[in-house]
């Protein structure tokens, strides 16, 4: 995969490649996205009975940036000159908005009066200053409306980081052009309105691809320089299957990309009549296909493609874009209306994997020195026993609307498995005795493998687990040691590497052994290249974005397994990862 971008063409058209992340083209007209820009949050109506709480949230939030203020005011007064005694006054400044101030005291008349969240009020109360300083002759005083807009950013943070991304009012057929994009901001995206993605930074495993991967958006990641020749409202090609971004195209490519797209359009509809078709290859293996989804909505997409299950349900996408934990009821209704809706079939809810690039903000997390190592997943939700015997709670009462199981994230030792299911027996137990309805018998509980470790001691995992996932991103991401969302290292990154192949394996001779079910539900899966390879480890379930099932079913109607499986068991053998993809590649031309 290249990685670099550059400029052509005497028509004015500028060319970029990145990293491909979502099939299709999308051709439409560009909006830029600053993630570091003004912050902008959501507006919320709250009831009377909450004006108190949420004045109180303000006061609090108050204190604490002020606090934050002072500390940096100690590293101000080490700072020597002019600089130092600048950054004093300015700081001092904003301790005093901070404190008691007009602002604080017009926010908390606006929450009552206008009875709106505390976040809608801040940056309300904040622009009205903001724009009665501009008014102001003298231009010191009109320049410190900056300063007044860092202060309402640093009170927002402190309530909780509720920061929209300013995509509500998108134009039709937008294409996103942004350096970043959080999964958060690209689950607030309405595949309605956008028509394609590109971002300077990111991999193509990151949580913001699969989210694009799973709304069916082209997309392309680490596009260098992008942002700087992207003009809001130019034409964009950008081509999901190659990593090609162009701005400003040529008639000629243009018409190119038109015919591109009709034949993408036209493959996908043909793929589309295989919904109801079994996914058996051709001497006879049945192979279960099921769907990943992050958001509820995404079950009827799922149920679209013709998933037979959800493989994996990534329950952090419920909490994302709000300052509150959903409750447990809330939990319940979106749990319970996917379970119903998949009608019959099983639904596995992965419990909360927040840390590292997911969620951690919202969590109050510290990131830790290497927060994709710290304190994530199951290792959290074991930490706050709360937030997860709720969310336990809410799937073990959805399980009454239909087949649940319950997977558990970056499981690294049998302990972990064990605590969980000590808290289900007690929660079953409890739930029970209140008459709460729930599956007999209850839901079976599962482990992720995604770490090295997790996969080498997974016959001990198995002895404990009643199935298992292997999550091939983290995997990856862990044995060879490169960040999923740094696109420096993103040339790396590579699920082919011996290493990570033996692990699989590994993992799915453990299960099978076990007698446990074992399913690949990484992006791996939804790669029709890949499907030979993890079929030949004797793995009967993938799960996947819904827009890639119909292509890997494809991919298994056309296979002979019994004639390939001798040479995928060779692979593993194999320490080069060059001639790993040869074999590869082989194996797709071979059946
Ligand atoms: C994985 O790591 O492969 C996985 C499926 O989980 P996520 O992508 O949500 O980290
Ligand atoms: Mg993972």
């Amino acid at each position: 995969m290249k990685n670099k971008s550059q400029s052509t063409g005497s028509s004015g058209e500028r060319a970029f490649e990145g990293l491909a992340v979502g099939a299709g083209v999308a051709i439409g007209t560009i909006y830029r996205h600053d993630s570091h820009a003004v912050v902008q949050v959501r507006e919320r109506r709250i009831p009377a009975t909450k004006v108190r709480s949420e004045q109180h949230r303000v006061l609090e939030a108050a204190a604490e940036a002020a606090g934050r203020m002072e500390a940096l005011q100690r590293q101000a007064k080490r700072m020597s000159g002019a600089a130092g005694e600048e950054l004093g006054y300015i700081l001092d400044a904003y301790q005093q908005m901070l404190g008691g101030s007009r602002l604080v005291r017009g926010v908390q008349k606006r929450i009552a009066e206008e009875r709106i969240n505390a976040e809608a009020a801040v940056m309300k109360e904040i622009g009205l200053m903001a724009e009665a300083f501009a008014a102001m002759e003298d231009p010191y005083l009109a320049a410190r409306m900056a300063d007044i807009r860092e202060v309402g950013r640093r009170l927002v943070e402190s309530l909780g980081k509720a920061v929209e991304t300013g995509f509500e009012n998108l134009p039709l057929n937008a294409v996103i052009v942004a350096d970043e994009l959080s999964p958060a901001d690209t689950a607030l995206l309405d595949p309605k309105r956008v028509a394609g993605l590109v971002t300077m930074l990111g991999g193509v495993e990151s949580h913001t691809a699969i989210v694009a991967r799973s709304l069916g958006l082209p997309a392309v990641v680490a596009a260098k320089d992008v942002l700087a020749a992207a003009e809001n409202g130019a034409v964009i090609i950008v081509d999901g299957s190659t990593g090609a971004v162009v701005i400003d195209p040529s008639a000629q490519t243009l018409a190119k990309y038109r015919r591109k797209r009709a034949g993408y359009v036209k493959s996908q509809q043909s793929l589309k009549k295989l919904k109801a078709v079994p996914a058996v290859t051709r001497d006879g293996f049945r192979i279960g296909l099921q769907a990943n989804i992050e958001l509820p909505g995404d079950v009827d997409l799922a149920l679209a493609a013709g998933a037979e299950g959800v493989g994996l349900f990534r329950s952090e996408f419920m909490f994302m874009n709000r300052s509150d934990l959903p409750s447990e009821e809330e939990q319940f209704v979106e749990l319970s209306q996917a379970v119903k809706k998949m009608g019959g079939r099983t639904v596995t809810i992965r419990t909360l994997d927040v840390g590292a690039d997911k969620l951690g903000d919202a969590f109050g997390l510290k990131p830790g020195p290497n927060p994709a190592l710290g304190l994530r997943a199951i290792r959290f939700s074991l930490s706050r026993r709360k937030i997860m015997l709720i969310q336990l709670s809410a799937i073990l009462r959805a399980s009454a609307f239909g087949p649940v199981r319950i997977l558990l994230p970056m499981v690294c030792i049998v302990d972990e498995v064990r605590q969980v299911r000590r808290m289900l027996t007690r929660l079953i137990a409890q739930l029970k005795r209140r008459g709460v309805k729930i599956s007999d018998p209850p839901p079976p509980l599962g482990v992720m493998i995604e770490i090295p470790g997790a996969a080498l001691a997974a016959d001990a995992l198995a002895a404990e687990s009643d199935f298992f996932a292997i999550g091939t991103n983290d995997l990856t991401q862990y044995t060879l040691a490169i960040d999923r969302t740094d696109e420096q290292v993103a040339y790396l990154y590579n699920p082919l590497h011996p290493a990570v192949l033996r692990l699989i394996q590994f993992s799915a001779e453990a299960a099978m052994a076990a007698r446990i079910p074992v399913s690949v539900c990484g992006e791996m899966a939804g790669d029709e290249r890949m499907t030979p390879i993890l079929l030949g480890f004797g793995i009967t379930e993938l799960s996947m974005s819904a827009n890639s099932l119909p292509r890997v079913k494809k991919r298994i109607l056309d296979l002979n397994l019994s004639a390939i499986s001798g040479r995928v068991r060779r692979i593993t053998s194999e320490s080069d990862p060059a001639r790993v993809k040869a074999v590869v590649e082989d194996l797709d031309k071979a059946s």
